[in-house]
């Protein structure tokens, strides 16, 4: 997985016009950008098949350039420590404009690159669906 992870982290980055993006395969269930750093962590829990690899890599991509380019938005709706408000739920965190940016992304990637989507982790569950499950109707 982290081969896979790395290959595809090339061809998203420079996309996104990032440059070279460091990425690190975890075990937990967590998936977060490192601006300060330019690297992304990816928790293996929340990869279930190759799709989302790619929509991890485009979402958290997209903070990292998102820090680049417009680090208002990350602020938006969100305490001073950029961490969710205390017992927000899942639509309304979909819903925080830096989150939905980076949702959108993140499924565009999805939509239009070319994989094979394959089981890989059959005890992930699949951030992907859960995402687009809790995203704003
Ligand atoms: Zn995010």
């Amino acid at each position: 997985m982290q081969t896979l992870i790395e290959q595809w982290a090339e061809k998203i980055s420079g996309l996104l016009g990032l440059g070279r993006v460091k990425v690190h395969l975890e075990g937990g269930s967590i998936s977060f950008a490192s601006p300060e750093t330019n690297e992304i962590f990816i928790g293996k829990r929340q990869v279930r098949t190759t799709r989302d690899i790619i929509f991890l890599l485009g979402h958290e991509m997209t903070h990292l350039r998102q820090w680049r380019e417009n680090p208002s938005i990350l602020s938006i709706g969100v305490r001073p420590d950029y961490r969710a408000p205390l017992g927000m739920k899942p639509h309304e965190y979909r819903a925080l404009p830096r989150e939905q940016e980076a949702d959108k992304v993140g499924l565009e990637l999805t939509r239009t690159l070319n994989y094979k989507n394959k089981v890989l982790n059959k005890d992930g569950y699949s951030i992907f669906v859960h995402c687009m499950e809790y995203a704003p109707k």
